[in-house]
């Protein structure tokens, strides 16, 4: 086989006040990160807006998405006196209900069923995610927490809970303002949390406007998992997003869970993020605990299309070190997973809702693509695609040979950035099948990606199809 195809599983980080300078994000994309996540959940849009453009700035040796991650319900601590309060490393505070002024002894919480989220062990960031601190204790009349990371808070900051544990519905009127400002940041996507049903993304997607970016579901309620097959069909993707699953259900159900997940959301065609703690302990220490890197192997093993940073990158001691750690442990798990039966597996779980003539079009020539593939050696599978399905249909059968996409759209580039084993390239439209996947060969071999001899299998469309599908499959030698 010609090409070396490198790292498959995809890395998203989540940016914050330890990676959001030029210099540091530029350091995380040299480490390997595939996706930025920014978090809407504090700062101004002036702040995201411009944490936005850092990223687009410092992207140009490698494609990198935006991922905006809408809030949903958020919780908010008593206003602290004028002056601020500092919150000195090593002290505990105690974590109260109550609508009540907070000190630096004494957090008050008004939320209905705040207190409920915490658990022993848990992580709470407060304000911007300086200030980290780790629940000691739950008693009945509130928690004690150790400050990990101590720093100085004014105001009424926001408390970011493990879970926030209630029965609201989103989007939230926030939530929509935040959509808003991020759509004119022209985002690749948009996480929602607490999401419960398909009629919750559906909101969102019918506010996004024309030129929606993808709109991921987290998928952090019991509702939600129930609802999955529902949520996949209206969903662009999903989050395993752990660190809220493991308070709404037993923690034990979690591995389990996470499995069904990402099955079903392979099968659907629709990329999965395995999030939270994956490497929690690089928050403030520069190796990893054995167990997390054993659990970044197995999402790897349970065939993810990505895996999640969170505070590691936000608010970590080295940011670029732990995305290089993980690409590592990624790397070596790849060579140990067994893609080959995963294609088998599929055949078994096809997609579940009724699907549209054009999907079953797309279904039937990308599973035979990838048949093709394995049967000539193929040195890739090359799509020739405007909006990333072909590619995303091909990547659910885990293929051997590297996908390269060649897209005239630079946002589908940077949003197969989330997909499993897909390396993307930008191209020129263009008004024949022919034509499109000739200059596609051309662009590859341009880029160094190809030469001649290698024999590849193409999947292309109709440009002038209104209802686009993957119809056409080639095997073509290049020359
Ligand atoms: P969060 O979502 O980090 O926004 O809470 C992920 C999770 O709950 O695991
Ligand atoms: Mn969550």
């Amino acid at each position: 086989m010609g090409r070396n195809v490198g790292r498959r599983t995809k890395i998203v980080a989540t940016i914050g006040p330890a990676s959001s300078s030029p210099a540091a994000l530029r350091e995380l994309i040299d480490a390997g990160m595939d996706v930025a996540r920014v978090g809407l959940a504090h700062g101004t849009p002036e702040e995201h807006a411009a944490v936005i453009r850092r990223i687009r700035e410092a992207a140009v040796e490698r494609s990198v998405a935006v991922l905006a991650d809408l809030p949903g319900p958020k919780v908010r601590t008593g206003a602290f006196p004028e002056e601020g309060a500092e919150l000195r490393q090593g002290e505990t505070v105690k974590v109260v209900a109550g609508d009540g002024p907070s000190t630096a002894a004494q957090l008050e919480v008004d939320f209905p069923g705040a207190l409920d989220a915490l658990t022993e062990g848990c992580t709470v960031g407060l304000g911007d995610g300086t200030i980290v601190l780790r629940v000691e204790d739950c008693g009945s009349g509130g928690a004690t927490a150790l400050v990990v990371r101590g720093g100085v808070v004014r105001g009424r900051p926001g408390l970011q809970l493990p879970s926030q544990n209630l029965a609201v519905s989103v989007p939230t009127d926030a939530d929509l303002r935040l959509l808003d400002s991020c759509l004119g940041e022209g985002v690749d996507m948009v996480a929602m949390s607490f999401v419960r049903n398909a009629e919750e993304v559906c909101a969102v997607v019918d506010a996004a406007g024309s030129d929606p970016p993808m709109v991921l579901a987290k998928v952090e309620t019991a509702e939600a998992v129930e609802e999955l097959d529902a949520i996949l069909s209206v969903a662009d993707g999903v989050m395993v997003a752990r660190g809220d699953l493991g308070i709404r259900l037993p923690l034990e159900d979690v591995p389990h869970v996470q499995k069904h997940i990402i099955r079903t959301s392979i099968a659907a065609g629709r990329p999965v993020i395995t999030a939270t703690q994956m490497l929690e302990s690089m928050v403030t220490s520069a190796t990893p605990t054995r167990a997390e890197v054993s659990d970044v192997a197995n999402a790897v093993f349970d065939g993810t299309d990505a895996v999640m940073l969170s505070g590691e990158t936000a608010i970590g001691v080295d940011p670029p070190g732990v995305v290089r750690t993980m690409a590592r442990v990624v790397e070596r798990a790849e060579q140990e997973a067994h893609y080959t039966q995963w294609g088998a597996k599929l055949g078994k779980l096809q997609r579940q809702s009724q699907v549209s003539t054009p999907m079953r079009i797309t279904d039937a020539v990308s599973h035979a693509a990838w048949q093709a593939a394995a049967t000539v050696e193929a040195a890739a599978i090359v799509c020739c695609s405007r909006t990333g399905g072909s590619a995303r249909a091909i990547a659910r059968f885990r293929p051997i040979a590297p996908v390269l996409t060649v897209s005239p759209t630079s946002r589908t580039v940077r949003q197969l950035s989330l997909t499993w084993g897909v390396e993307s390239f930008l191209g020129t439209p263009h008004d024949t099948t022919d034509e499109i996947v000739w200059y596609a060969i051309e662009t590859l071999v341009k880029q160094g990606v190809l030469a001649a001899g290698d024999v590849v299998v193409i999947l292309a469309g109709d440009p002038d199809d209104p209802d686009p599908a993957t119809d056409v499959l080639r095997v073509v030698r290049v020359r």
